[in-house]
């Protein structure tokens, strides 16, 4: 967690967050917002004050459209500070459990969705081979993903 609102206030101060009117045409843009809780406007308004926002599990259902910025009145960068935001709840250890199991199965088999029998059975019946030519199949080249994000503390960020 960040210390304080004003910790919040300094990481997003670029992104004119102060200027939202609350007119909600983010919100109305939003396809994300149709079929989740996400309310980007309200997001907005809570990030100006709230530091607590970066535990709101509606941050990540933003898609990153960009509808919402493209169209705000008072050109607020609405999704690259809920990018900024998602950055900080991270480097905090705030992180969604299936997103931590996500990020666990990139550094373990270097793919976020990694192969599993079904597939392989589907890729043997198509006449495919059996692993795809990606990491999978190439095990000098995992190496070289877990070196990576090895490099940018990946790992010590999703085992926190
Ligand atoms: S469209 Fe812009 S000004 Fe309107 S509520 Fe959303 S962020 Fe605020
Ligand atoms: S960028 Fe995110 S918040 Fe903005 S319209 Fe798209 S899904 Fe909604």
């Amino acid at each position: 967690m960040l210390k304080g609102t004003a910790s919040l206030e300094s990481a997003i101060e670029n992104f004119d967050i102060l200027k939202c009117m609350q007119c909600g045409i983010c919100s109305g843009s939003c396809p994300s917002g149709r079929h989740t809780v996400l309310n980007i406007r309200r997001l907005v308004r809570r990030a100006s004050h709230d530091p607590a926002v970066m535990e709101d599990e509606s941050l990540w259902m933003c898609t990153t459209c960009y509808n919402c910025q493209e169209r705000c009145p008072r050109s607020v960068r609405i999704v690259d500070a809920v990018l900024r935001i998602r950055e900080i709840a991270v480097h905090q250890g705030i992180i969604l459990d299936s997103h931590r199991k996500v990020a666990s199965l990139l550094l373990e088999t270097g793919h976020a969705v990694p192969i599993n029998e079904e597939n392989t059975e589907r890729r043997k019946q198509l006449g495919l081979s059996e692993l795809p030519p990606t990491v999978h199949s190439v095990p000098d080249a995992l190496m070289e993903v877990k070196k990576l994000l090895k490099s940018c503390d990946f790992e010590e960020i999703v085992e926190d």
